[in-house]
């Protein structure tokens, strides 16, 4: 069992010896080439968004007869013989800070004198708008970034760290002035990737007020090679935490729902946590109804990340900044204690979840090593 039955079927975008960027679907350890097996235009392009435009009756038909030809047997090519590219052109990129784990254990950990949740996090969720453009696809190796640590104090982050994160990929544009019902989620959403929200906490610690990340996250995010379409997930949906007090009626709290995701980081060989998605606060539905509830419109290739997953537990907490409580508790991962990522480690998050199947299914993992700093 790899997760990648006929009841999964990502998209991706491959090539093969040098030659152009083609659509496909992993099944099992190869890709269905979908330009070879369909006469679609849609299918024979660079990139998902013109089929991610289509929206949710094209994205329908192109599954079942994507599912119908993984069913017949069709050829398909090694994974070992293409090279994966970043899925979709990436239009806008939104971080959520969803997780009610993460934003209170970073609220015990960045102010200790205060109270850990802020004033106004369980009446919305709290996200920024972070940098598209450097979107890179898993297996980018991440430069270590320089900056502002301090007041005279310029240099390479010594705080570099990893944040465990699912992305919500939007199909469907929306108009200008037109908020986007929390129901209306999988007329937009297309599917879902693995993310890495890299972060350079001594960067952010001391640029963040009083308007939140920028330099400190920019540098790159990293996500899966594969988009797992949403209605491929429709066994993994599952009951909110709870939420007190009760949000506002657009953020639509009798009918919102979590999804039950596994999440595993590994850092330098070794498994450091594995988070649930199932334990966050805020749902998908909620998060993409509150980005347009000012009437911001939506465009093909939008990308919104769930922020950090955390669960409860210590072995649970879904980033370094986390699991070494501010760097003052060290854990252990390959061997040796450790606070923040170090030149050449490798971080690898993997993501599972039920299928309709009854079995599981294998959501693309994100791989990201560190090289040094330059200069
Ligand atoms: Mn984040």
């Amino acid at each position: 069992m790899t997760g990648f039955g006929t009841d999964h079927l990502p998209y991706g975008i491959f090539s093969v010896d040098g030659g152009p960027r083609r659509i496909g679907v992993r099944l099992g350890d190869g890709v269905l080439a979908l330009d070879e097996l369909t006469d679609r235009p849609e299918l024979a392009e660079k990139s998902l968004n013109p089929l991610m435009a289509l929206g949710p009756q094209v994205w329908r038909e192109t599954h079942e007869q994507v599912t119908w030809l993984a069913e017949d047997d069709s050829p398909t090519i090694p994974l070992s013989d293409v090279v994966m590219h970043l899925p979709f052109e990436v239009a806008d990129y939104v971080d959520f800070y969803a997780s009610e784990h993460h934003a209170t254990n970073v609220g015990r950990i960045m102010r200790p004198d205060g109270e850990a949740l802020t004033a106004n996090w369980k009446h919305l969720p709290i996200g920024y708008h972070g940098r598209a453009g450097t979107i890179v696809p898993s297996g980018t190796p991440v430069i270590r970034p320089t900056g502002q640590r301090h007041a005279d104090d310029i240099g390479p982050s010594r705080r570099l760290d990893l944040e465990a994160e699912l992305g919500f990929v939007v199909g469907t544009p929306s108009p200008p002035g037109e908020p986007v019902a929390a129901s209306s989620l999988a007329d937009h959403v297309f599917g879902v990737v693995g993310l890495n929200d890299w972060s350079a906490r001594d960067l952010q610690a001391w640029e963040y007020v009083p308007l939140g990340p920028f330099l400190g996250k920019s540098f790159a995010t990293s996500i899966s090679h594969w988009v797992t379409p949403l209605s491929a997930l429709d066994a993994a949906w599952c009951d909110l935490p709870g939420q007190d007090p009760r949000p506002a009626a657009y953020l639509a709290p009798d009918e919102a729902r979590g999804l039950d995701i596994d999440v595993e980081i590994e850092l330098a060989g070794e498994v450091v946590s594995r988070p649930s998605y199932a334990s966050t606060y805020w749902g998908p539905a909620q998060m993409l109804a509150h980005l347009t509830s000012n009437g911001a419109s939506l465009r093909t290739g939008d990308l919104f990340a769930s922020g950090t997953i955390s669960g409860p537990e210590r072995d649970q907490r879904g980033c370094l900044l986390e699991l070494s409580w501010g760097g003052q508790e060290p854990f252990t991962a390959g061997g040796r204690e450790r606070t923040f990522l170090e030149d050449g480690d490798e971080v690898v998050l993997r993501y599972s979840a039920p299928s309709t199947s009854g079995g599981r299914l294998t959501l693309g993992e994100v791989r990201g090593s560190i090289s040094p700093a330059r200069g």
